[in-house]
């Protein structure tokens, strides 16, 4: 008798337990089943980002260190990339003899303008992603035997836009070259004058013209360097008043509008320019001329 009611007991527990545990256990599989489906999706990235880059007149893709080696042209068809204020000054000078003029100078923003941003903001912007207070690196340093004043702009900052600074700053260069009678050398690359800057841009013009004017007084050489692309209100004052004006290969040269912009190409048959010099040529050239044209006054002093 007793043994049949023991039998009931055990059997009551068992059913009780079997049918409370398989609900939780569901719930958890079905998360974990989500997870290693979104680690799946990463791995389609192959290529970094970084390393190459198309020539736009080719269309090879150029190993990046390839290129920096290469002053930034193209190894494959000799297409000049744009090169940055730094490099370029660099690739010029002798090694550390380069003393940098106003490398703190900032913009003002005269007219509180404000457009899709404020132009406040657009400079901080553009300061940031170049490590650049504006658009024109100056100083005076050594090219082979030649003390020479060296101003070379950055497209990259704001388009090589011409606002107060790089005016005020070439102004300077250009005064301090003439007081310690010294060449000159000027690399531009420039969309133009600053519109952010309305009037006071337009005013560099006149400004850097004037210094320029009391250099050639003081008869002493400037070399003007036009690289791609030099425009409007830059090319309407200091870029094209050169005793010597060369260009890089390729380099769209002019003011505005289709029937006044043309390769340098173009203008080197039509007077304007007068040597077209490659990158890479551009320093044994540069010493060349500057022998040239200070006529033995090789060990000018600062
Ligand atoms: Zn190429």
């Amino acid at each position: 008798m007793a043994t049949t009611s023991f039998t009931k007991k055990t059997l009551g527990l068992e059913t009780s337990e079997s049918g409370l545990t398989p609900p939780p256990s569901t719930g958890h599989a079905t998360s974990f089943v989500k997870k290693p489906k979104l680690a799946g999706k990463s791995k389609k990235r192959e290529i970094p980002e970084g390393l190459w880059t198309k020539c736009p007149k080719c269309a090879t893709m150029v190993f990046d260190k390839e290129l920096d080696e290469n002053l930034k042209v193209c190894t494959h068809c000799q297409h000049h990339f744009p090169i940055g204020s730094r490099e370029r000054i660099h690739s010029l000078v002798e090694t550390c003899t380069f003393e940098e003029m106003d490398a703190q100078m900032t913009s003002g923003d005269v007219l509180n303008f404000t457009g899709v941003t404020s132009y406040t903001s657009k400079l901080e912007e553009y300061q940031k992603s170049t490590g650049l207070k504006d658009a024109i690196t100056t100083g005076i340093g050594k090219i082979g035997d030649y003390r020479a004043g060296l101003g070379a702009m950055d497209f990259s900052f704001l388009g090589g836009s011409m606002g107060s600074v790089v005016g005020e700053k070439l102004a300077r260069l250009i005064e301090k070259s003439t007081e310690k009678a010294l060449p000159l050398i000027i690399i531009s690359t420039s969309g133009g004058a600053r519109m952010y800057e309305g009037m006071f841009s337009l005013m560099q013009m006149a400004k850097t013209c004037a210094a320029l004017a009391y250099h050639a007084k003081a008869r002493l050489p400037y070399i003007s360097v036009l690289t791609h692309p030099t425009m409007a209100g830059v090319m309407a004052s200091y870029a094209s008043v050169g005793d010597l004006i060369l260009a890089e290969p390729g380099a769209m040269i002019g003011f505005a509008g289709p029937r006044v912009i043309k390769d340098a190409e173009f203008l080197l048959d039509h007077g304007l320019i007068d040597a077209i010099v490659p990158r890479k040529e551009l320093k044994p050239r540069l010493i060349e001329y500057l022998g040239h044209m200070t006529n033995g006054t090789k060990q000018a002093q600062g």
